[in-house]
């Protein structure tokens, strides 16, 4: 099964309401769908949407970064994975989503060769999932009547996005949790927004309230190591890295200081598959569970994704894979069938992807 093509096309998708963060604000999703072909007429697919903020990708570099390993993978049989990947990963340093669209499409093409499901090629069993929905920042109203929204489409674990006004977020946060019946989770995503004193202040603030969220995420500048363990040891609620997560280097320094509480694990900022499982396993030596998380990216990376939960099912117990849920539309079919926050992984082989 020799390599004899690679091509990437754009895919757009318009958002069901705009995606805020504290760090961007985007209306539609535009991102990479990256297609490798082989000389037995098999296809595989993969995505990555570029995140300029996280990741320092465009689209434009994305193509340059593919178009620049395609000539060294050209010819190689697929059968020769590793091989595949180490080019992937050493001719260029950097360009994580990049790489992580083309590792998805070699797996994709790997576990159609061994005719199964990619779940179960990485040995996974669980097919069935659900995942919590982002709540975009805004003003109070508004995301308390996105919270209900989403707990009237049967979610019970919501993702809220704060972190511009440090002095508002409580006030967001006491409200929603006010509004909200008690047996719904608040995840809180401050997307680096805070110092580490104010996410000490403002953590202390919550829990005068006995508003313990299930985790605050990411609340200090990504190179802030130093401020996630001193927010550790003062607050009660468990601690989430993302930003600051995007290789085993970067987890072992922060596991090995007990600096964390979980590991949120993302495809485009581990360069793919490959290093998304190792990254369960090394959290799993710290006795640190994972959550699998999504930029806002399309349906192909998101899938894979979901095949990646059920390979380290024991290890990731927390989803936050919504971004499909949040489109309006789009073109493609994959392996899984999103029913608002149930997801249930089909038998196709790969990750069963078509085109309409
Ligand atoms: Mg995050």
């Amino acid at each position: 099964m020799k390599i004899t093509n690679i091509r990437t096309q754009t895919l757009n998708a318009p958002l069901k309401t705009p995606f805020v963060t504290s760090l961007r604000r985007v209306n539609a999703l535009e991102d990479l769908v990256v297609i490798i072909e082989c000389d037995d007429g098999s296809i595989g697919y993969g995505e990555g949407a570029p995140t300029p903020q996280i990741t320092g990708e465009t689209i434009g570099s994305m193509i340059a970064c593919i178009a620049f390993i395609k000539p060294y993978i050209l010819g190689l049989e697929i059968e020769d994975f590793d091989t595949i990947l180490m080019k992937v990963h050493t001719l260029i340093l950097k360009n994580t989503t990049a790489k992580s669209a083309l590792e998805i499409a070699l797996y994709d093409l790997k576990s159609k060769a061994s005719k199964l499901p990619l779940y179960r090629m990485l040995g996974g069993t669980q097919t069935k999932f659900s995942t919590d929905i982002t709540i975009s920042m805004g003003e109070i109203n508004r995301m308390i009547s996105d919270c209900h929204n989403a707990v009237a489409l049967g979610y019970d674990t919501l993702k809220i996005k704060i972190g511009d006004n440090p002095s508002k977020d409580v006030e967001r946060v006491s409200a929603i949790h006010k509004a909200l019946d008690r047996n719904i989770k608040l995840r809180l995503d401050a997307n680096q927004g805070w110092t580490a004193k104010e996410s000490v202040s403002l953590l202390h603030a919550l829990e005068k309230q006995d508003i313990i969220a299930e985790f605050i995420e990411q609340p200090v500048a990504a190179d802030d190591i130093e401020g996630l363990k001193y927010i550790k040891k003062r607050v009660q609620t468990p601690l989430l890295a993302d930003e600051s997560i995007f290789s085993l280097k970067d987890a072992r320094q922060l596991l090995e200081m007990q600096a964390i509480d979980y590991v949120n694990i993302k495809l485009a900022k581990t360069a793919g598959i490959t290093q998304a499982l190792e990254l369960a396993d090394l959290s799993k030596s710290f006795g640190v569970k994972c959550m699998i998380g999504c930029m806002l990216e399309g349906p192909i990376s998101v899938a894979a994704g979901v095949h990646v939960a059920s390979a380290k099912a024991d290890i990731i117990t927390m989803l936050d894979l919504d971004a499909v849920s949040l489109l309006a539309s789009h073109p493609v079919a994959t392996s899984i069938q999103f029913d608002e926050s149930e997801i249930t992984l089909s038998q196709d082989k790969g990750l069963g992807v078509s085109f309409e």
